[in-house]
């Protein structure tokens, strides 16, 4: 079976732009691109290699695939609406989403004008994936992406690799399961993509924004099989990887940047467990739902006044209680230890106001 049969028809036929960095290799005197050819130190004054081959590989090493198996886009919110225009027909086709769940499938199908199916997690077992229940409702015939956050967020569960496994082999030929692993650095289960290079039907995200500590620089990648990446690297902007984002990737995927890199994960880890018990230790914490990246969510009696009190108090966290199943949540980012004090400090003295006004009332 085919897996770009189920790609729109007019995407399969594109061309794409082809733009002079793509059309000339090698040369020495640089006269084809209208560039400046003065260049300041910053090395800005010549367009970029639309997928510059050092960082591909660097990548390729890094995730354990060929690099004929990258994308590598403007972080994962590229690639996820690259995902989206390839397979979805406008007012024709969906795709499946487990909420509460990351909300940049959902925006990427509605800019589309897909249809997005909600196979919502179940928080009487843990917010744990229903995979009977999302694989019955992507054999719709309509649906093309089938989207799985794993640890998810902002749960923080995660899926099993078997599970996983075994859903995309039911869905072949029918949807693409996408396995968003943003967060997969934190956790002690490791990438499937392993088995999208041995022919699985399934395409995973990463990225460097997490654990690698570059959200600024916007390098998110997507790992699918080479004819799946050959058509969508013609859907991506002309240059969409700028030199200083690239020259900074370089510099953190050298291997005394991916053994700091290592240091950070593990501290966070750490640190991630010694504020779950915390947090479970406080009165006025009703569940901690157990985390395998580097954030937790936690659920008090009332969210709102929690952060307003924390954020009184300087400390920004995330507002969840409007993602399905998620009312009276917030989420906190694990940060260095002391900021995790400073965290830990500010909710103990939140709850104590809102549990004693609560009482006075
Ligand atoms: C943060 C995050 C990403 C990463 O987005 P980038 O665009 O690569 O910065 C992807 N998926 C999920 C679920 C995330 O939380």
């Amino acid at each position: 079976m085919n897996r770009l049969d189920r790609l729109r028809a007019s995407v399969a036929r594109l061309r794409g732009y082809s733009s002079a960095r793509m059309e000339a290799s090698g040369g020495r005197v640089l006269l084809n691109a209208n560039e400046s050819p003065w260049d300041d130190g910053h090395h800005c004054n010549r367009y970029p290699d639309p997928q510059p081959p050092a960082l591909l590989s660097a990548l390729a090493a890094l995730y354990g695939v060929p690099a004929d198996c990258l994308l590598v886009g403007r972080g994962s919110d590229e690639p996820i609406d690259l995902l989206t225009r390839a397979y979805c027909e406008a007012r024709a086709d969906a795709i499946v989403i487990s909420q509460p769940t990351f909300a940049m499938y959902r925006v990427a199908a509605e800019l589309q004008d897909a249809k997005v199916l909600d196979v919502p997690l179940d928080p009487a077992r843990g917010f744990a994936l229903d995979i009977d229940a999302v694989t019955a409702s992507a054999l719709d015939p309509r649906v093309k992406l089938v989207y799985v956050c794993t640890p998810n967020n902002p749960s923080g569960g995660v899926v099993a690799r078997d599970d996983l496994l075994r859903l995309a082999a039911r869905l072949d030929g029918h949807a693409l399961v996408v396995v968003d692993e943003a967060y997969v650095e934190f956790s002690a289960q490791g990438s499937v993509a392993d088995a999208v290079v041995e022919g699985a039907n399934l395409a995973v995200l990463r990225t460097l924004s997490k654990a690698h500590g570059l959200a600024g620089a916007r390098i998110g990648t997507l790992i699918a099989q080479p004819a799946l990446i050959a058509v969508l690297r013609r859907l991506l902007a002309p240059y969409p990887l700028p030199t200083p984002s690239v020259e900074v990737a370089l510099q953190a995927l050298t291997p005394a940047g991916v053994e700091r890199a290592r240091q950070r994960i593990a501290a966070v880890v750490a640190e991630r467990e010694r504020v779950a018990a915390r947090l479970a230790a406080e009165a006025g914490v009703r569940r901690v739902l157990p985390s395998a990246a580097n954030f937790l969510a936690f659920q008090v009696d009332d969210a709102d006044s929690c952060y307003r009190a924390l954020l009184a108090a300087g400390v920004v966290v995330r507002q969840v209680g409007h993602y399905l199943g998620l009312g009276g949540f917030l989420r906190v980012s694990i940060g260095r230890a002391e900021e995790n004090d400073a965290f830990l400090a500010a909710l103990a003295s939140a709850l104590a106001i809102t549990v004693s006004a609560r009482s006075a009332a």
